[in-house]
């Protein structure tokens, strides 16, 4: 059994590798490597934080992120483009927490539209577009920058919302989604094929740019909402919110005592979220989740494997067992009709992608084909140095905490 978590673990340690990092990439442009003659970037060399449009793009910023139907934690990403900069939240970094901290990256969007069109490299981090005197966090921009830059509006909102992905996992989507999208007809309306987020998916996006869209739904990931302005957007996603949405299955309620004492003397507990037991509390929500890795976040945050607790069977017991066998134990268990047990080693952004499953599976229909994503997908997802980076930010901001 593959442990994403600890193999990741034993790479990046230390909050130390994180400072490395960001120290890494917070040099002077001129030292990073960005060699794009100033005169062709005609970059505005204004600030607009402080001004009315940033406070009202920061604050879509963090209603998108404070939804938990629409963002579980450091998903998600939203930008605005201004005078050829644009500022898009920084790696690793909460939406909701868009107005108490300063999260958002300045990069500069001719150069890094370029790169990505050239297939140059320095576009998967975006870190050599970064305009680092108004960068004052220091921070590494978002994983998803290129697709942002990519598109053409001037205000982007990307978000993992569990309608969409619920929808956009089944087999006949195409079907699915164009007869809910029929409640939305103004708005120009495109769906991108499973690619790993960076340049593969920025790639894929980048094709349809010209066409301007308002709606993109991202096969096993989420949505992008574009609009002109701040407002368009929100009104967009809040049209559109309504029409993809699903009413979750109904289930059980958890059995917290009991699930208490079967964690006892072992690593795990049960899930705090109450919601989040829905996935082990219906037939149909178990055998969805048992059946695959349904997007990326979900594989980078709780590994690609969950473990179900036989009846009688104690998780403690259950670790024993994996142990004899030189196996690591999953980062989620299933006890089947009584709720998730989580391991006590995943902060709060693996946490709350227990929730995400739990919202996405119960919203799936029974008895429809799933299109999981396949081992290639898997193994893409869990060997790579972006996310590693981005966990590290994870497991930073827990330690900055405690
Ligand atoms: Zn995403």
């Amino acid at each position: 059994m593959r442990n994403v978590k600890d193999q990741y673990s034993s790479q990046l340690t230390t909050f130390d590798h994180i400072n490395r990092i960001t120290k890494e990439f917070t040099q002077p442009l001129t030292q990073s490597g960005w060699a794009m003659p100033q005169e062709e970037t005609k970059v505005k060399k204004t600030d607009p934080r402080g001004t009315e449009l940033f406070r009202g793009f920061l604050h879509l910023s963090s209603a998108i992120g404070s939804d938990i139907l629409k963002t579980q934690g450091a998903g998600g990403n939203t930008s605005i483009k201004d005078g050829g900069v644009m500022w898009v939240k920084a790696s690793g970094t909460w939406l909701s927490k868009a107005e108490d901290q300063d999260i958002m990256v300045p990069v500069v969007v001719e150069p890094l539209v370029a790169a990505l069109r050239e297939g140059d490299p320095r576009a998967e981090k975006s870190t050599d577009f970064v305009v680092a005197e108004f960068n004052s966090s220091g921070l590494r921009p978002s994983i998803e920058t290129s697709f942002h830059a990519a598109l053409k509006s001037p205000v982007v909102a990307h978000y993992h919302c569990v309608n969409a992905i619920a929808l956009a996992v089944l087999k006949d989507r195409d079907a699915e989604l164009t007869a809910r999208m029929s409640g939305v007809q103004d708005l120009k309306w495109v769906t991108i094929p499973y690619r790993r987020p960076g340049t593969p998916l920025a790639a894929e996006i980048e094709k349809v740019a010209t066409s301007r869209p308002d709606v993109l739904v991202l096969f096993n990931h989420g949505i992008i909402v574009c609009g002109e302005t701040v407002e368009e957007v929100e009104s967009k996603i809040s049209r559109v919110t309504k029409a993809l949405s699903v009413t979750p299955r109904e289930t059980a309620t958890p059995d917290i005592a009991e699930l208490t004492a079967i964690a006892q003397g072992s690593s795990f507990h049960p899930a705090q979220d109450c919601s989040s037991h829905a996935v082990a509390l219906s037939q149909a929500n178990q055998a969805i989740a048992l059946g695959g890795s349904l997007y990326p976040d979900h594989v980078i945050f709780l590994g690609t494997e969950i473990g179900v607790l036989g009846d009688g069977q104690t998780a403690k017991d259950y670790e024993a067992a994996l142990s004899r066998d030189g196996r690591d134990a999953p980062k989620m268990l299933l006890v089947p009709n009584k709720g998730v047990l989580l391991s006590s080693t995943l902060t709060a952004g693996g946490e709350v992608m227990a929730r995400c499953l739990a919202e996405v599976v119960g919203r799936i229909p029974e008895g429809r084909a799933v299109a999981y994503l396949s081992k290639d997908d898997e193994h893409e997802l869990t060997h790579w140095e972006a996310e590693q980076y981005r966990q590290a930010l994870d497991r930073g901001s827990e330690r900055q905490s405690a």
